[in-house]
């Protein structure tokens, strides 16, 4: 994926150069420049995206943590009836035992 910034600037040189040989193909030069912004914006947002990598990293395991969480909440059931409850329930909503 990193040459595809490349990839935008050389068409937008292309499409430019183009609009220019070819007569009645100004807005041409307009959709080249675009090109050649959004390759640069790629180029740029290329640098970017390596710092945000380590920040996913980052976020993903704490993903994974909030997952462990939320399977221990649903992992505790009630040890009459078996329907899930809450850790912070102080009563089961199925039978209505007390649990804590
Ligand atoms: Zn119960």
């Amino acid at each position: 994926m990193k040459i595809s910034g490349w990839v935008f600037l050389v068409l937008g040189g292309i499409v430019i150069a183009a609009s220019y040989l070819i007569k009645g193909l100004k807005l041409f030069v307009f959709v080249g420049m675009l090109f050649v912004i959004y390759g640069i914006g790629k180029l740029i947002s290329g640098f970017i995206v390596k710092d945000d990598e380590k920040n996913d990293g980052k976020t993903a395991r704490s993903d994974n943590y909030e997952e462990l969480a939320a399977k221990e909440l649903q992992e505790s059931r009630c040890k009459r009836c078996r329907c899930i409850v809450m850790s912070y329930d102080h009563f089961c909503s199925g039978c209505g035992i007390r649990l804590r």
